[in-house]
């Protein structure tokens, strides 16, 4: 198959950066399903059960407890969670046959939107939970390992970071905060709104304090995370409010700090302030994800994204003449009911004049109790599908392009891991493109100068010039 924009931000993920702990009384397995957001709350409730005595494993078959951390974004989500929690019967009932227990845990978007329903069809769960409740999960297994079938979707009055305990070993030099959490915007297709609850940024200090003890553990590079990241309005110690560019200019102020990103925003909280953070921080990456959905004014009105296409493009130009070498990325929804070709063409068009390096793109699909769900008009699959190919054709070009430009110059590159082939490792340059380079292991975590030789769709390949960054 043709290597493209991905599809989906992580697709199917299980993920890896939770590396199995050693010296643990109780084996944890983790799947993560969805967005960086949901990597960061299996990191982050991994580190609320490690003073219980639970370590990540890798393997499902050997632990006491799995959680499913589940993405309700798109179809099938359900279906998949379903398909894998009968997977994990077996290992269930083998781990009871020698006298053990497993319990199954169902955390995340599609256990705040499907509660008890889980239990019923799979009456296997002890646990479902959402995301808001993670910080009581102690007490939550401790229930469940007495009750059968517990369901917590509440949205508690209290905020789960007052409650949750310092972060544990860090992995890389690279490391997730999440900032700000739940949507008030209820664009009419997505369940975000329902399932993640109302808009919410973490006070300053708290999120202050966590990115020093991520860079006295080494981090670098810190990620910025929220649904909306960019309407951060945090209290700081003295009362006032912050926005995201307040708070990158505090964090860019420690020396440590080599790269900052922040994802995803919403181009109507894209204010001046942030546009020239990228203009003034040089630790601001020049990469943005601003996500569009569609380059049709009808389309973007029945969307409720209370944004137009020519309010979308005036924002580029700006961010543009702010910072030239900003690469842009965004995120398209084809198919959404009453899109006419017109419409799609209107959205073709936008991706012309706007210009990706990356994009997301999506076929509508009507999520359950959401206003769009009910909109007369659906589109027929196969048109959807259609529209999603030529899409992709356009934005695969564009990226394309974007790396071929590269290909003389001289990127810094965070260096994180092997690559297929030995002797080769593969970093991130500013822009999010993968780039392999030949060197030593010992250079894993390290930021470095490589020269680029060759651009793929995917990737580009370069060739060390130095170590312009090693602590
Ligand atoms: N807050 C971000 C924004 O406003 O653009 C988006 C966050 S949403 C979790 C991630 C992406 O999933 C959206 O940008 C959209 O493209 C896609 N998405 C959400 N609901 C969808 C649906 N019902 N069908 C297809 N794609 C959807
Ligand atoms: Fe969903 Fe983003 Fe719209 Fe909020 S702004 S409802 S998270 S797409």
């Amino acid at each position: 198959m043709k290597p493209g924009p991905k599809r989906c931000y992580i697709p199917g993920m299980t993920d890896d950066t939770h590396k199995p702990a050693q010296n643990t009384v109780k084996k944890l397995h983790m799947q993560t399903w969805g967005c960086q957001m949901n990597v960061y709350d299996s990191q982050r409730m991994s580190d609320v059960l490690a003073p219980l005595g639970y370590g990540l494993t890798d393997d499902a078959a050997e632990a006491d407890l799995v959680i499913l951390n589940t993405c309700h974004i798109r179809e099938k989500a359900a279906e998949k969670l379903y398909s894998e929690l009968g997977r994990l019967k077996e290992h269930q009932q083998n781990k009871a046959k020698n006298g053990g227990r497993m319990m199954l845990a169902v955390a995340g978007c599609v256990a705040q939107a499907e509660g008890e329903e889980i239990i019923r069809r799979a009456p296997n769960v002890d646990l479902v939970f959402g995301p808001q409740t993670y910080h009581q999960l102690p007490e939550m297994v401790g229930r469940a390992m007495r009750e059968s079938g517990v369901v917590n979707t509440d949205f508690p009055a209290e905020s789960k970071f007052d409650f949750l305990p310092e972060e544990q070993a860090v992995t890389g030099r690279s490391a997730f905060v999440s900032v700000q959490e739940g949507c008030d915007k209820f664009c009419t297709f997505c369940v975000v709104p329902y399932t993640r609850g109302a808009e919410v940024s973490r006070p300053v200090q708290p999120v202050l304090d966590e990115v020093t003890r991520l860079l006295d553990k080494g981090v670098i590079e810190i990620n910025l995370l929220g649904q909306n990241v960019n309407a951060y309005h945090g209290t700081s110690a003295t009362g006032e409010v912050w926005s995201l560019a307040r708070l990158i200019e505090a964090i860019a102020k420690d020396s440590r700090v080599k790269r900052i990103r922040y994802t995803t925003s919403h181009p109507r909280d894209m204010q001046d302030d942030l546009i020239m953070a990228h203009r003034d921080i040089p630790a601001l990456m020049p990469y943005l994800h601003l996500p569009v959905q569609s380059g049709s004014n009808p389309i973007l009105a029945a969307m409720n994204r209370k944004h137009t296409r020519e309010d979308y493009l005036r924002l580029i130009e700006k961010l543009r003449t702010a910072k030239p070498d900003l690469a842009l990325s965004g995120d398209f929804i084809v198919g959404f009911p009453g899109e006419r070709e017109e419409d799609f063409q209107q959205t073709l068009d936008l991706i012309m004049q706007a210009g990706y390096a990356s994009a997301f793109s999506f076929a509508y699909s009507a999520r359950p109790g959401t206003p769009a769900s009910g909109l007369g008009q659906q589109i027929a699959p196969e048109v959807k599908e259609e529209r999603l190919r030529r899409l992709q054709e356009l934005v695969w070009r564009q990226q394309r392009h974007f790396n071929q430009s590269k290909v003389g110059s001289t990127l810094s590159v965070l260096l994180e891991k092997e690559g297929r082939k030995p002797g080769q490792l593969i970093g991130k340059s500013p822009w999010l493109q993968s780039v392999v380079v030949e060197a030593p292991v010992s250079l894993i975590g390290q930021l470095v100068e490589a020269r680029i030789d060759a651009a793929y769709d995917n990737s580009l390949m370069g060739t060390l010039c130095s170590a312009i960054q090693a602590a």
